[in-house]
């Protein structure tokens, strides 16, 4: 995999917007830890620089991620908070988890009694299934067994005892249910079973968004992810809280690599799908879907020169046209997202057109395109020297 570093099109990520957002959820929800979840190389925008700004600033007090090798990384990029590995994982890596500090994830009794020999001190969190049904206890004499054995074992020590919500992004009444249900489930199985209640974490960031206050949950330790964006992560469902004044973190850009003078009725791109509306001009960007920029984006627009302009015919996997309202100069700046004067391009419109979420289009946004930080926490780091 080769980043394509002289290629004009790159993502921009403002690392001082990152940690304001951090430490905005931080205040909203009252917690004492906030755990930042940059799982997904930090959903695509630099788990390691991410890291660092949140670990220079304190506005982080421990890093999660979904496997080892993320876990690793981060270490051997110098990060020396808690690292802790959200997915189940078999026992073969033990000694790294153990030489490295580096939480493991308990996924139910079974995994815990079978353990091998360890080579010294290992870290746990234990999950908790209260709905999600993916991985984690839903028996409280499991639980207590659990509690024992850790209790039992000095060469075991407990990070984290946590639960993950299904339905916090969603505004229907079902989805409340199922919130509740699964708020009731995890007092049914915890609640007296003698843990350090600053153990707990549950909230992601829709719980931290539009649940903070509920004295049902603790906020001892929350987990937010996406958003550290500062993007909306119900996919407009729910309104932003007023006075949670999160900031916009990433920007998409390009420039016009081709500016070719086509007639009207020429069809272009793969399927001749699309032909010109009139005699005009058309450009060509240096990016197709194998940026991410998936053929579902065809006819979505982007913006040149404080202008929406719309994408013609198939995008290909590595080039994309666009329809001009007149002829502009090789390299112009291309916006795919973000804002250019009063224009504005956001994730979560992009989201929208592609029928997904916010986070399927950030992480899908490819290693291949340069990352560019922005902030005065970007010097500080070095985050462009890598
Ligand atoms: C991904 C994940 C998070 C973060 O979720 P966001 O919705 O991005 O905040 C938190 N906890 C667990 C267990 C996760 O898998």
């Amino acid at each position: 995999m080769v980043t394509a570093i002289h290629r004009p099109t790159w993502l921009s990520v403002d690392l001082d917007a990152a940690t304001h957002n951090l430490q905005a959820i931080r205040r909203w929800t009252k917690a004492k830890k906030v755990y930042a979840v940059l799982k997904a190389n930090g959903y695509g925008l630099g788990a390691v620089q991410l890291a660092q700004a949140f670990e220079t600033t304190a506005a982080a007090d421990a890093f999660v991620v979904s496997n080892l090798d993320e876990a690793l990384e981060l270490r051997q990029a110098g990060i020396v908070r808690p690292i802790w590995v959200l997915g189940a994982w078999g026992y073969e890596d033990l000694d790294l988890f153990i030489k490295n500090k580096i939480v493991i994830t308990v996924p139910s009794l079974d995994w815990l009694q079978h353990l091998p020999i360890l080579s010294g001190q290992l870290m746990l969190s234990l999950a908790i299934d209260t709905g999600m049904t993916r991985i984690g206890f839903d028996q409280a004499d499991q639980i207590a067994a659990a509690k024992q054995l850790i209790d039992q074992n000095p060469q075991l020590s407990l990070f984290s005892v946590y639960t993950h919500f299904a339905t916090a992004d969603e505004s229907g009444e079902q989805s409340q249910h199922y919130f509740d249900m699964q708020l009731q489930r995890w007092h049914d199985l915890v609640d007296r079973q003698g843990f350090d209640p600053d153990l707990f974490s549950m909230a992601n960031s829709a719980t931290c968004i539009w649940h903070a206050g509920d004295p049902r949950i603790s906020f001892a330790a929350i987990r937010p992810g996406q958003l550290i964006s500062g993007v909306n992560v119900s996919n407009g469902d729910l309104p932003m809280p007023r006075d949670l004044q999160l900031e916009k973190v990433l920007g998409l850009y390009t420039e016009l690599a081709d500016v070719r003078f086509v007639k009207k009725g020429q069809a272009l791109s793969y399927g001749a799908t699309q032909t010109m509306p009139q005699d005009g001009y058309v450009g060509t960007m240096p990016f197709g879907y194998n940026d991410g920029w998936l053929r579902r984006m065809q006819g979505s627009s982007v913006l040149i020169n404080q202008k929406k302009m719309p994408i013609l015919g198939r995008i290909t996997m590595d080039q994309t046209m666009v329809l001009l309202d007149q002829k502009y100069p090789l390299g112009t700046r291309v916006t795919l997202i973000g804002k250019d004067g009063p224009e504005e391009i956001t994730l979560e419109s992009v989201a929208a057109y592609s029928h997904t979420i916010v986070d399927e289009i950030q992480t899908t946004l490819a290693p291949r395109i340069k990352r560019i930080y922005t902030g005065d926490l970007a010097e500080v780091i070095g985050a462009n020297n890598g």
